[in-house]
């Protein structure tokens, strides 16, 4: 079969060389991949074998992807959403047709368990795009009056690179817009198969563009004349970039940190609530951003969940992100190894017990929490973004609600109690974008994802996520108009 857009299988020697066949990739402006000049290595966390050459996107790189997204603005966004929706299901099944080979490439990339990328990231990508497909079709009706931004520019991180890709592309095309992505410096692979996907299904030319590089690239794209810019990262860069974009009229929605506060009530059904921790923290080598980092845990019931933690810790298994049976990958890149263990140590020399959480050869941690940890040691407040969590007791409801929000951040929180009402209340009193109720990390697209306070603004996925990407109308009512409101319209206008 075609190797045109991937091989089609799961064999990860098929994929090398696909890779080895494309060697150097270009930045994807206007259609086509152009030739690479400067370029840098990305490798397989795991092994710290080199897959390809990336290059590094220039302002110039940049300008020419934002007059191409600007020269295929008017088409896309004048286009009848049903036809409009034709591309973006083609999209979505050409991706599903191709789910093992970027499950395969997302995992050398990115070093998460393939079990992961096959059942979870890649399943969810191809839900956003039918999702967002859905959308496309009934945009007109659903939002009278509302026109496209016209050019946005996306830059995404590392952690989930497809599936941050899909929540920021499905919308933004669904919605009209052309759109300038870059993808983060560790992960570019799976965004290039995606453009050749794009490519194959016939996207016009200039709808999505993708220029690969570093923060370097990403700033200039937030300089560059696009009308919005919509990032997930750290939460350092996106106050930079809100900084940089203050007063210039260019809409901006940020996705930022989280240090997100996993409460354990007395009445917990605790087997479940272990589970929960595992598709929490331990979930992606820790590195999400709504991972549950903040174990809180009644005092009655601590010493009995902790017993049932321990044992269940230590039966992940840790290797090769390849094996099926993995359950812990490798972190992206040494830089990150290196910075986990640089908050760990400062953890435990400030007084905190580290269980497990041990550095192993090459990019590997092993799954771990902190516990006796002063609420005063930075490892409670920064986020850790590795497989460690913090583990700290509390006595009542209050002081429950009080720790969990005890953070600058508000992404998310996970909740655990058998009884409604005390997980409700519990849950209405936490400061997040999502409070997810004995259970964690569930995400869909037709649910808006985002945070509030220092976890940023705006929402991805359902109704929420596609108003992120349109122009409201100034008059509306377009419906059933209000005879005031139109009689105060002057003639002429
Ligand atoms: P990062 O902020 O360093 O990088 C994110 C992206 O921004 C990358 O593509 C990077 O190249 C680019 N970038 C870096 N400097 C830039 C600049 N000055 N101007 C423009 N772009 C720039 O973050 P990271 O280390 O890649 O990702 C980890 C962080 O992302 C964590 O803090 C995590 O919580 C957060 N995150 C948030 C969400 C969410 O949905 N809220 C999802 C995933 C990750």
């Amino acid at each position: 079969e075609s190797m045109e857009y991937g091989p089609a299988t799961e064999d990860p020697s098929a994929v090398r060389d696909w890779l080895t066949a494309r060697g150097s990739f270009g930045h994807f402006i206007a259609g086509r991949f152009t030739k690479p000049v400067e370029t840098f290595v990305t490798s397989d966390p795991s092994t710290g074998q080199p897959l390809a050459q990336i290059s590094q996107g220039t302002a110039r790189d940049v300008a020419k992807a934002v007059r191409a997204a600007r020269r295929a603005a008017r088409g896309w966004g004048a286009m009848a959403g049903h036809d409009r929706a034709r591309f973006l299901y083609a999209i979505a099944r050409t991706i599903q047709k191709r789910e093992r080979f970027l499950s395969v490439l997302e995992t050398l990339d990115n070093g998460k368990p393939i079990r992961e990328s096959r059942d979870i990231d890649i399943p969810l990508v191809v839900r956003h795009f039918y999702h967002h497909a859905g959308w496309a079709e009934i945009a007109a009706t659903e939002f009278p009056g509302h026109t496209p931004l016209g050019v946005v520019g996306q830059i995404i991180p590392w952690n989930f690179p497809l599936l941050m890709l899909a929540w920021k592309v499905a919308p933004a095309l669904a919605a009209g817009n052309t759109v300038v992505l870059k993808p983060a410096e560790y992960t570019s692979l799976t965004a290039l198969a995606f453009a050749e996907i794009c490519a194959h299904v016939g996207l016009p030319a200039g709808v999505l563009n993708i220029v690969t590089g570093d923060g370097a690239t990403g700033a200039a794209l937030v300089e560059a004349p696009i009308h919005k810019i919509a990032f997930t990262g750290s939460t350092e860069v996106g106050r930079e970039i809100a900084r940089n974009l203050a007063g210039s009229g260019k809409k901006l929605t940020l996705e930022l940190g989280g240090k997100s506060p996993f409460v354990v009530m007395a009445d917990a059904d605790l087997d479940a609530a272990v589970e929960g921790v595992v598709d929490s923290i331990w979930f992606n080598q820790g590195q999400v951003c709504c991972a549950g980092s903040r174990i809180l845990v009644a005092e009655a019931i601590s010493e009995r969940f902790e017993t049932l933690l321990r044992r269940r810790m230590q039966k992940l298994r840790l290797g090769s992100p390849l094996d099926k049976s993995t359950d812990i990958g490798a972190i992206v890149d040494p830089v990150q190894k290196t910075r986990i263990t640089g908050i760990l140590d400062r953890a435990t020399a400030a007084g905190a017990e580290l269980i497990g959480g041990q550095a192993q050869q090459g990019c590997f941690i092993a799954p771990g929490y902190l516990r006796n940890i002063a609420p005063a040691n930075p490892a409670m407040r920064e986020e850790i973004f590795g497989p460690i969590a913090t583990l700290s007791t509390f006595r009542t409801v209050d002081e429950a609600v009080d720790l969990a929000n005890n953070t600058a951040y508000g992404l998310a929180a996970s909740v655990w109690s058998e009884s409604a009402t005390v997980a409700t209340d519990l849950a209405s009193r936490i400061k997040a974008g999502v409070v997810w109720v004995n259970c964690a990390n569930i995400f869909d697209a037709s649910a808006p994802f985002g945070g509030v306070r220092d976890s940023g603004y705006g929402r991805e996925g359902g109704r929420e996520g596609m108003l992120d990407y349109l122009s409201a109308p100034t008059l509306t009512g377009v419906k059933d108009p209000q005879p005031a409101a139109i009689s105060a319209v002057p003639d002429g206008l």
